[in-house]
């Protein structure tokens, strides 16, 4: 570990990775080898999740390329010397800002999307001009065992380095001297990145989770609403950190979205069988999310089966606040419905949660949507649409409070591994005596007219 992170360490300092064609090879090499072994990179997602090549490629490889797509396109604007004005008071010198990027930089992977939220990071680290040693969650094993095969084949260690590992791993790592942490995964684990980087001052980027909410309006429209907000919630079955992960219906629409929303799960004819369905990862959080599972509120599905860690497209009715599946984030299948009367109901319970890092409003009234974007804080989200908001490399996508800490994607991306240095430059023909002692009434009254202050 300590010997790989020492050899990307000289390598930096080799000036290398500051040559912008430089990064662009790299980058290109990472999008040959997505492109090369998609077969590959499929079977390992199929193995993990029993998830399809379709799906691997519309919610993973497509985001990565898009990134390297769109770095590639702006990187020498990006990496760009910046010239800014100089005021008065430093006549005669010129101002810029050089984007630099920071170094040697940990990337954290979760196992969700294991190929987006390693990868992503890896794009923007490397457009910006670092190293990167990435650790993939180690929990989807075929995903991380691929990427680790792949990269390591392909790249120079000194530039890009997969080190595998769980717990014990990354804690080492975490104890190593970096330039910068990505981190993507659960708020608790977050807290942990965040001491650990606090005790070395390294800068982090936290992207974590939390219960995004679906706000669905007395206007909106219905039909148009279940059909984007289904599909979002039971993609990739709901393990998604920007799924809706719950829904709240003015009272007097309920039963005729639930009886949309039924359609939806019905047309889609989720099933492994059908390419169109995803295996929960593993054991324990089949157990959590069983655990939340409830008859009496069951309005559809309901359904599951342990040994294939299948649990049906499922919504419950008649949720309280204090529903076992209104505790914790769900991260599965589960969509728990629950009404309310006014808006000012829904702005009252949303901010007693931590800020999401998604939130969602169906409406068709301009008033209630900018209420909702005005009052409630959270990391980023849509308006009539869920989860497509992460595929706009425009938006920086990140949360905010709980829900994590900077953001990335496109330029965000670019920015948040880079660090823009201010300089002051200035040629030697001439100073001006106002600054230097011995100071005087005079002076003071100059500097008070080239400050232009109160
Ligand atoms: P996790 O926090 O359990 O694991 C993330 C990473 O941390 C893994 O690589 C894991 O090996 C490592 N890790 C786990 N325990 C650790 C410990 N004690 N010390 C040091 N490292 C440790 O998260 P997860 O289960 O992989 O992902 C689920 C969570 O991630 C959800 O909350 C979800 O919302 C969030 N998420 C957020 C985003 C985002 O972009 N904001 C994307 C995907 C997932």
């Amino acid at each position: 570990m300590k010997k790989h992170i020492d050899a990307q360490k000289t390598f930096f300092f080799s000036q290398a990775t500051k040559d912008v064609s430089f990064r662009i090879n790299e980058l290109n090499r990472l999008a040959k080898l997505l492109k090369d072994n998609e077969a590959a990179l499929s079977k390992g997602i199929l193995d993990d999740f029993k998830k399809s090549a379709f799906e691997n490629y519309l919610t993973e490889l497509a985001v990565v390329q898009q990134d390297i797509k769109e770095a590639k396109r702006n990187i020498h604007r990006w990496s760009r010397r910046q010239k800014v004005s100089t005021n008065i008071a430093n006549f005669p010198a010129k101002s810029y800002i050089i984007p630099e990027p920071l170094g040697t930089c940990l990337v954290i992977g979760a196992w969700n999307y294991p190929y987006q939220t390693s990868l992503a990071p890896v794009v923007a680290a490397i457009a910006a001009g670092n190293t990167v040693i990435l650790k993939p969650s180690e929990l989807p094993s075929a995903t991380s065992s691929i990427m680790a095969k792949l990269i390591n084949e392909a790249f120079d260690p000194r530039i890009f380095k997969v080190i595998e590992g769980s717990v014990d791993e990354t804690t080492a790592l975490l104890n190593q001297d970096f330039d910068k942490i990505f981190f993507t995964g659960s708020t608790t684990v977050g807290k942990i990145v965040y001491k650990a980087a606090a005790e070395k001052l390294i800068p982090v980027t936290l992207e974590l989770g939390g219960k995004s909410p679906a706000i669905i309006a007395e206007d909106a429209n219905l039909k148009m609403t279940a059909k984007r907000l289904i599909w979002a919630k039971f993609l990739n079955s709901g393990q998604t950190c920007i799924a809706p992960d719950y829904v709240l219906i003015h009272k007097s629409q309920e039963q005729e979205f639930l009886k949309h929303a039924i359609a939806e799960i019905e047309n889609a004819a989720y099933a492994f069988e059908n390419d169109n369905y995803v295996q929960i990862i593993n054991e324990r959080n089949f157990d959590r999310l069983t655990g939340m599972l409830d008859a009496s509120k069951t309005h559809i599905g309901g359904d599951s089966n342990k040994a294939d860690r299948y649990i049906a497209p499922t919504m419950l009715t008649n949720i309280s606040w204090d529903h076992p599946s209104m505790k914790e984030e769900i991260f599965g299948p589960i969509l728990p419905v629950l009404t309310f009367s006014d808006l000012d109901e829904v702005i009252t319970n949303v901010r007693k949660f931590p800020k999401p890092l998604s939130l969602y409003i169906f409406t068709s009234n301009s008033t209630t949507k900018n209420r909702m974007l005005k009052e409630l804080s959270f990391g980023g989200g849509a308006v009539n649409e869920a989860v497509m908001h992460i595929s706009n490399p425009h938006l920086p996508f990140g949360g905010v409070g709980a829900s994590g800490i900077g953001s990335y994607h496109g330029k965000s991306g670019f920015d948040c591994f880079t660090h823009y240095k201010s300089i002051m430059d200035k040629p030697t023909w001439i100073e001006l005596p106002i600054k230097f002692s011995p100071y005087s009434k005079t002076k003071l009254t100059w500097l008070r007219r080239l400050f232009k202050l109160q």
